[in-house]
């Protein structure tokens, strides 16, 4: 790490290229580029007010001493998030891989094949653990997955039931409590009446369409559900379990009670706590529910060869096909949590789990003799990890506390004066004996000493789990560390990432993900801390948290930000839910409109449905602008009614559009409010901002604009910036007081994913407020020189009044079908035998492609890319004019997967080296492809989900 400033690390070309590249684009200067591109009565005044940039040296240091601030305390409270031993074969080679975190989520599926069979892995697991059919490929957090399962429950009522208006959803009041606060904020919207109380107590009535209980519950109780299901299935009513996967390897799977859904998190697979994030949920159910799981499915399928493939499955699901009649708005998920929590069962297998799990379950069983010695009472009957002691007469619960700080450990201290104590993977004999001595200090007895672990196990048999889990070979092959490796490795060689070459896709910013960002979090006092500590052992995070959030204040125009939503999605839906808090504190509760452009992405109207919102479109004209007259007739009509806009800007069609101004003034004079998707805010960091245009609202994708890398499909960061008069209703926390009195949480943990958060905290301290201007203005240089490159062979579809692109331009490709037969398909599957991912396909407009170069792409890898098009623009030229033939040519036979090119057999009217070497390039940096072109078809028609019992290859 040298003195260099990172500014010239973190952008693509070079100084002396600048001007090259601007001759080419035929501006004189950058700040002439920049003032044809942003309209003048968009641009800020002033400066950023964000410091100078750190070097990468100054900011190691920097968040070093700032490290040193958190205290890292044994932590047993428990409550959804638990200590783990991350294998440092994962950490290492996945979680600190750029190979695996800077992946993009695996739509191009040729070239993704190992994150996909890692999500297969992990698909597996869950299906495994869980007793359950089908498995999604992770949500975001154990409390909005369970939202997400009173959601399905209630959009998989029966007819009758629908039509009779049944609306309640029964939950046992002892599940999380940040588990109950999200059920509260979802429910809501949808009209769905939720009832908390004691499941015991629980009739089944005609009211009621579905249960939801906890297992093990929030008290750490055990118990067997199967009874209750019976009768919950008996009224035509279905349940949802909120279960700890670690414990199913000792307790009976849901799945073998009959549960509809199994839902929770993976974070004791591996996984830190991050204090508070970011971890994989999971989402299990049964097959007859299929077409209702929310978020992403890998699924298995094979290739137009018949190889066996994995791809995306059951895609006409998602929230952006199904856009205001989605029933979910999950987009960005987990996906590098759930590889490593997928990794982490390869590498213990059924024996390893199981070992772990059964001592967890006796150093509580051993806690429990030891400390009922000294007078206390267990109240727990059964249990896997978690006890709850009721202190005799005369013992004081601060005495706990003060002896348990004292020997840095934190306990959980119920509301009742009980203490829980709940166990992980990494309690050793010393913590076993340290738990024990605070119980036997504070109740005035001698310490004892305990010298070995009892083998004893207390799982009764009626809860016990007979049956075996993860047979797969998979989970038996990768014993040794050297054996995984080579597995990992196996795996990273068949997915393109950043690693390998620029990924241009539209609308999702894939820049530099720094090596000094991403350093923090491999420190333990950044991964290791709970969430629900003591805020005073978390010092460091939270100077690092205000000062972020100040200067994303700064950054979008705003007065205040929240980092609790967890994806650019979750953020929406914060941030129209703090919309409608503001006007229900105004008495105009009843505006529930919400105007969203035809262009917007699938989650603005998915967001809105779930806020419950009735969505209304508004058009676009032919030069892809809001069509003005249209808005203004259509928020004039709901005047009364109207919520909000949802407005991209610049627009999802790569234009900062000059109407944006008045198009606020319109929803603000109709008494709507603004809110900004910022998924586009690598256009407009230093240069405008959504506060300076007059927006109320705006999330940002940290995992897009702000450096944190997008792992193959998650983790993500939304937070939402507001106006000074909703600063008021941003989220608060039931658990911790994250100083908010707004709205209920909208996720479990109070600030999000802080532990991805030090990524873009060094991104903007090592960019300094110039270096984010600068960055935002090569984002804009590097998208015009490749539209001025690309504008003659493939036409861009739209262009601001000067005829220039912001940060990104979509390339027309539709007119080639007619005259080739070539689609915009066949153009994303030839750019992989060029070693390119395809940019985004077909959004915002069917039939093309959007190209975001980000100002990370150095001019060589830009003029790279540019030749690959130019070259395939030629190639579909020879189909057109009849030099190559319509069906047996490069693009219609794109990709060309390695056993392919090498194999005795080639019959094709075009050579070997075409398909594999076109350009000379290539040669140097082939990416060999693993599969040949998936057939999705057959997938969705033979759904697969979990790895097969033996691997088999080639079945045709
Ligand atoms: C990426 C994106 C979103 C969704 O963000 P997630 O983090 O994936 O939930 C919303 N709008 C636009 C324009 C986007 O590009």
């Amino acid at each position: 790490m040298g003195t260099d400033k990172f500014v010239s690390r973190h952008i693509g070309p070079r100084d002396h290229e600048i001007d090259t590249m601007l001759k080419t684009v035929g501006a004189s200067s950058l700040d002439e580029l920049i003032e044809q591109t942003v309209p003048s009565s968009i641009r800020l005044e002033k400066p950023l007010n964000i410091g100078k940039g750190l070097t990468e040296r100054q900011y190691f240091r920097k968040i070093h001493d700032i490290a040193q601030q958190n205290k890292v305390y044994n932590t047993y409270i428990g409550m959804g998030y638990y200590d783990v031993i991350t294998p440092a074969v994962i950490q290492r080679n996945v979680l600190e891989n750029p190979v695996w975190y800077t992946s993009y989520t695996p739509y191009q599926a040729e070239i993704s094949q190992g994150r996909l069979e890692a999500l297969l892995n992990f698909q597996t697991v869950v299906t495994e653990m869980t007793g359950m059919e089908l498995a999604n490929a992770s949500l975001l957090d154990e409390a909005t997955a369970a939202a997400e399962a009173m959601i399905m429950l209630f959009n998989s009522r029966s007819r009758k039931q629908a039509k009779a208006g049944v609306n309640v959803l029964f939950a046992d009041e002892n599940m999380w409590p940040q588990t109950k606060e999200v059920l509260i904020t979802r429910a809501k919207p949808l009209g769905i009446e939720l009832q908390f109380g004691d499941i015991h107590a629980f009739e089944c009535n005609d009211k009621v369409f579905g249960v939801m209980v906890q297992y093990p519950n929030s008290n750490g109780t055990v118990e067997c559900y199967k009874a209750l299901t019976e009768k919950v299935h008996a009224n035509d009513c279905r349940i949802a379990v909120a279960a700890d996967l670690m414990s199913l390897a000792l307790l009976t799977p849901p799945g073998e009670w009959g549960a509809d859904i199994v839902f929770g998190t993976t974070q004791r697979f591996g996984i830190p706590m991050g204090y508070g994030g970011p971890h994989a949920a999971f989402f299990a159910t049964k097959e007859e529910l299929k077409r209702q799981l929310p978020g992403r499915i890998i699924g298995i399928t094979k290739d137009v060869n018949g190889k066996r493939a994995l791809r995306m499955a059951l895609q006409t699901r998602e929230q952006h096909i199904k856009r205001e009649r989605a029933t979910s708005n999950i987009c960005t998920a987990q996906a590098l949590l759930a590889t490593m929590a997928g990794f982490y069962a390869v590498y213990h297998g059924e024996e390893g789990i199981k070992r772990i799990a059964e001592r967890i379950h006796s150093i509580a069983f051993q806690i429990t003799r030891e400390v009922e010695k000294l007078g206390y009472k267990q109240l727990n009957a059964d249990y896997f990890d978690t006890i709850r002691f009721e202190l005799p007469e005369g013992v004081k619960v601060e005495d706990i506390e003060r002896f348990s700080l004292d020997l840095e450990m934190n306990f959980r201290y119920f509301e009742d004066g009980q203490v829980g104590i709940s166990i992980d993977e990494t309690t050793n004999l010393f913590d076993l004996n340290w738990i024990v001595e605070v119980f036997a200090k504070a109740a005035g007895k001698d310490v004892p000493v305990i010298g070995d672990f009892s083998e004893d196990l207390a799982v009764k048999p009626e809860l016990a789990r007979t049956s075996s889990f993860l047979t797969q070979d998979i989970f038996k092959k990768y014993r040794s560390e050297a054996e995984m490796v080579r597995y990992i490795k196996k795996l990273e060689r068949r997915d393109i990432s950043l690693t390998h070459s620029m990924i241009s896709l539209g609308s999702c910013t894939m820049k530099l993900n720094a090596s000094t960002e991403m350093f923090p979090l491999s420190w333990i006092e950044f991964n290791g801390l709970h969430p629900f500590i003591p805020t005073n052992q978390a010092l460091g995070y939270h100077m690092m948290m205000d000062e972020l959030r100040s200067d994303l204040s700064e950054i979008t125009g705003f007065a205040d930000v929240s980092l609790q939503p967890n994806s650019g999605a979750a953020g929406e839906y914060a941030g129209l839910m703090v919309i409608q808090a503001y006007h229900e504190s105004r008495g105009e509760g009843h505006r529930n409109v919400s105007i969203i452009p035809a262009s917007a992405h699938g989650t603005n109207p998915a967001s809105a449905v779930m806020a419950g919102m009735k969505v209304v479109v508004v058009k676009c004209d032919d030069k892809g602008n809001i069509d003005v007259d249209d808005l203004r007739a259509k928020a004039e009509e709901h005047k009364d009614n109207l919520s909000n806009l949802m407005v991209t800007y610049p627009s999802t069609h790569g234009v900062f559009e000059e109407s944006i101004i008045e198009v606020c003034q319109i929803i603000h004079d109709n008494g709507g409010q603004v809110y900004m998707d910022g998924a586009n805010m690598n256009a407009q960091v230093g240069l405008t901002s959504p506060g300076h245009i007059g927006a109320d609202v705006c999330h940002l994708n940290l995992h897009k604009t702000f450096a944190i890398p997008h792992g193959g499909g998650g983790p993500g960061v939304g937070p939402i910036g507001v106006a000074k008069h909703l600063v008021e209703f941003l989220p608060k926390h039931p658990v911790v007081d994250n100083g908010r009195k707004g709205i209920t949480a909208v996720a479990a943990a109070p600030w999000g994913s802080a532990s991805v958060l030090p990524i873009t905290y060094g991104y903007i301290k090592m960019l300094g407020g110039e270096g984010l201007t600068e960055s935002t203005k090569m984002a804009i240089l590097n998208a015009n020189y490749m539209a001025s490159q690309l504008k003659d062979d493939y036409g861009i579809l739209y262009t601001g009044k000067n005829g220039r692109v912001a940060h990104e331009m979509i390339l027309e490709c539709r007119h080639f079908k007619a005259e080739s037969g070539i689609t915009e398909t066949d153009i994303a599957k030839r750019l992989m035998d060029y070693g390119f991912h395809a940019p985004t396909l077909s959004f915002p407009v069917y039939g093309t492609l959007m190209v975001e170069p980000t100002e990370s792409e150095s001019l060589q890898e830009l003029d790279r890319f540019i030749a690959a098009m130019k070259s395939i623009y030629a190639e579909i030229k020879e189909v057109e004019n009849g030099t190559a033939d319509k069906e047996d040519n490069v693009l219609k036979n794109a990709p060309h997967p390695a056993y392919k090119v090498v194999a005795d057999e080639w019959n094709h009217s075009y050579g070997r080296e075409k398909a594999a070497y076109p350009l000379p390039f290539i040669r140097e940096n082939k990416f060999w492809i693993d599969v040949a072109r998936v057939d999705d078809a057959y997938g969705d028609r033979n759904l697969v989900c979990a790895c097969e019992p033996i691997e088999s290859y080639m079945e045709d």
